[in-house]
């Protein structure tokens, strides 16, 4: 429990200097805790204090976490690669969807969101640094995909979400978070609001770059095993056939 506390100031702390940085308030930027492969009762020790938005990229994974977390008002972020077949468990059991990039997922989270849940908040995925296998839409077909999904009834558009390719160059790790943030301003007369880009290793970039929600795993949680990097390659089976 000291090590989860610890650990949760540490990275508070980046996110307050960064943001001092930015001449931004710290309250504009929402940590999103990445519990990929962490158990229910580590994510427990993290609600008890106070953090609220947790991020799954596997949802049989989640559907097993969640009931041992109904006590708690936590707030859940599906970020992973979405196969069709698992459209509907992912509207009905989250609140946040980070992932969409294509029409087709987000009229299947639409139709499957009930009007009781209210509307499910989504990000449009993109694809920002053009890599050849990675998720997101290309940024030249983005504006239209934003046209398309507006009018779905039970979706909330909140904004863009990007895993940039990964470097150690901060400029050009400023460059990805700013093409992402460009993109957003593009959109602008449709109040979009959340920018969804920063990861352990480069959320001070991030943060002074405009995002809005940062998607904190290891500095949270510890290293994951190699298997289990950030999601950024359609590996899933079944991604493109269900
Ligand atoms: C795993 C993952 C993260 C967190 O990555 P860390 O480097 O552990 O902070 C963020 N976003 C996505 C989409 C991920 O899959």
């Amino acid at each position: 429990m000291d090590t989860v506390k610890k650990l949760l100031q540490a990275v508070r702390e980046r996110i307050d200097n960064a943001a001092l940085l930015a001449h931004r308030q710290p309250r504009e930027i929402t940590l999103l805790a990445v519990s990929k492969t962490t158990l229910a009762p580590r994510i427990r020790d993290l609600a008890v204090l106070g953090q609220r938005d947790f991020g799954e990229n596997y949802v049989q994974e989640a559907l097993d976490k969640m009931p041992h977390l109904l006590d708690l008002p936590l707030v859940w972020h599906f970020i992973g690669p979405i196969q069709r077949n698992k459209t509907a468990l992912i509207a009905k059991n989250f609140d946040w969807v980070h992932s969409v990039h294509r029409l087709v997922i987000a009229q299947r989270l639409s139709a499957a969101r009930t009007e009781q849940q209210g509307k499910l908040n989504v990000c449009i995925q993109v694809n920002i640094s053009q890599e050849p296998k990675k998720n997101g839409v290309a940024p030249s077909d983005l504006a239209q995909l934003v046209a398309d999904i507006l009018p779905l009834p039970n979706l909330h558009l909140r904004g863009l979400m990007a895993i940039p390719r990964a470097t150690h160059d901060t400029g050009e790790q400023h460059a990805q978070f700013a093409a992402l943030r460009l993109c957003l301003q593009t959109l602008n007369d449709h109040q979009l609001d959340t920018l969804s880009m920063g990861m352990s290793a480069d959320l001070e970039t991030a943060i002074a770059e405009g995002a809005t929600i940062i998607r904190v795993g290891s500095a949270l949680f510890g290293a994951r095993t190699g298997t289990q990097q950030a999601q950024c390659n359609v590996t899933e089976p079944g991604y493109f056939t269900n």
